[in-house]
């Protein structure tokens, strides 16, 4: 009979105090929604609990004297190259448990990143470089299918009939993120910051909470298998409307979120019973075929009225050019491609970390499928999953995506510290969770004035590296590859992205 649970005995962090600096004020315990600080009164201090540290990191940033650090605690089991302490540590757990092992966020096995392994040009003699102080930089680009060729008529008046197009000032847009999986305060922050920025957020799969039926032009509205909060005015509301067909944290399975995070307001939201278990299934049961896929796609159309572009999301997978093309020709006018990075509010830690393939990748062999095909024009791409700075939109967009969805950045830029932990519902720093009291670790207003400052200095930096290149518009930079060179990669791989090595 063992004394404890080995997953307990083998725990990730240490929590390290400094008795010379703490001033027992109690601050790291009332931070911690995990009990890893408690007050011993007999003792009257502050003692660490360090098997319930979850390296959320939330109490070392509150401590008012800077008392604590918070370690990594690793056991040193004897080496050995096939049997890591993670899957010890695993297997203890499901020893114990019986259960499926849940994470959060996206994979964060290491697998190569492609994006380090590409470098940017710069023009130096001929084509000069361009000033982005001094000289205009487009960064604004347009979503939605575009037609080849314009026709106007002798009095010069256009005739080329168009699709609705979506102008957005920067090349980035915030990824679906459910209510429900994160707050209405996080949303609420998304949606200020995109309206002000003027791009588009996303609702995720939750839909939407009708405090934020204003923010309408800024937003895109989420179709997924559960259909949760989908009615013909949430469809009518918004800038865009996109299809999850699947997800790159999780693809191929659909998403749970339990009964005790359905509250009053998210069952109103979500159009389910409040209590319940909000389950997307898998596959969407009407769709089993391209064709399918088309009828839905018109669908949404007609019941938009025509004047939204309809997006359809995938999870980025082996066969995701093929799959990118009969999307493009079942009507879709944006198609989003979502890396094994991608993050998510819980899923399976077997499917996150050995299902998909990387963005870089599918994103490279979308393209170059689309443009062989003579199609690439019909569609606008947006590429998603670990996009973590603004030098790796540049290279997505290079590679041939019209524009970028990033989620775990904006979140970190709220002060999430990717713990893993969201499938808790007890994320410390108030974002994935619909703790009352948790949630309240959100305002709104600085949650929007700080995902603003993060993609008005990832602009700076775009017009930066373009200027650099010579480039002064993000459509002359869209798939050109000319621009990238490859580092530390094979043939095939360099093949695959479609560029050359550095020094060729
Ligand atoms: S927050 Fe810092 S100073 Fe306050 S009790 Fe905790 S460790 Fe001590
Ligand atoms: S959202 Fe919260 S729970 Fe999720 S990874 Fe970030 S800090 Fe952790």
């Amino acid at each position: 009979m063992l004394y404890q649970p080995l997953e307990a005995a083998y725990y990730d962090f240490e929590i390290a105090r400094d008795p010379a600096r703490c001033i027992q004020c109690r601050v790291c315990e009332r931070q911690c929604s995990y009990g890893a600080h408690v007050f011993d009164e007999a003792l009257g201090e502050v003692r660490s609990l360090s098997a319930k540290c979850v390296g959320c990191h939330r109490c070392e940033a509150f401590c008012p004297t800077g008392a604590i650090r918070i370690q990594r605690h690793e056991s040193d089991f004897r080496d050995n190259a096939l049997w890591s302490p993670q899957y010890l540590k695993n297997i203890y757990k499901q020893g114990s448990t019986g259960g499926v092992l849940l994470t959060g966020m996206g994979n964060s096995q290491p697998y190569p990143v492609y994006w380090d392994h590409m470098l940017l040009d710069a023009s130096q003699v001929t084509n000069p470089s361009i000033d982005p102080l001094r000289e205009p930089m487009e960064l604004r680009t347009f979503l939605g299918c575009k037609p080849d060729a314009l026709q106007f008529d002798e009095g010069g008046r256009l005739i080329t009939r168009l699709t609705p197009q979506i102008p957005i000032a920067y090349p980035i847009l915030f990824s679906g993120m459910s209510y429900g999986s994160i707050n209405l305060r996080v949303h609420q922050g998304l949606a200020r910051a995109a309206k002000e920025l003027g791009i588009l957020y996303n609702t995720g799969e939750g839909g939407l909470h009708a405090s934020l039926w204003d923010y309408g032009a800024n937003t895109i509205v989420q179709v997924a298998s559960g259909r949760f909060g989908v009615h013909a005015g949430y469809l009518k509301v918004a800038r865009a409307i996109e299809i999850k067909v699947g997800q790159g944290a999780k693809p191929g399975i659909g998403g749970h979120l339990p009964g005790e995070k359905v509250s009053a307001q998210i069952s109103v939201t979500r159009m389910i019973p409040e209590g319940t278990d909000a389950l997307s299934p898998a596959p969407h049961h009407d769709i089993y075929s391209i064709e399918d896929l088309r009828q839905l796609i018109y669908a949404l159309k007609e019941a938009s009225d025509y004047q939204v572009p309809v997006s359809v999301k995938i999870a980025a997978v082996h066969n995701s050019a093929a799959i990118a093309s009969g999307m493009v020709r079942a009507g879709a006018d944006i198609i989003v491609l979502d890396g094994f990075r991608g993050g998510t509010g819980a899923a399976p830690t077997m499917i996150r970390d050995n299902v998909g393939i990387p963005i870089e990748l599918a994103l490279a062999a979308v393209d170059e499928r689309l443009r062989q095909e003579g199609i690439r024009n019909q569609v606008s791409v947006l590429a998603a999953g670990g996009i973590r700075c603004s030098a790796d939109v540049v290279k997505a967009i290079a590679l041939g995506a019209d524009a970028c969805y990033i989620a775990t950045a904006a979140l970190i830029s709220l002060g999430c510290t990717v713990c893993q932990r969201c499938y808790t519902g007890k994320c410390p720093w108030g974002i994935a969770t619909n703790d009352p009291y948790l949630s309240k670790r959100i305002n709104p207003e600085i949650a929007a004035e700080r995902l603003t400052n993060l993609v008005r200095a990832w602009g700076h930096e775009i017009a930066e590296m373009m200027g650099g290149m010579g480039i002064n518009a993000i459509e002359s930079l869209r798939g050109n590859r000319e621009k990238l060179r490859g580092v530390g990669l094979n043939e095939i791989e360099l093949d695959t992205l479609g560029i050359k090595a550095a020094g060729k």
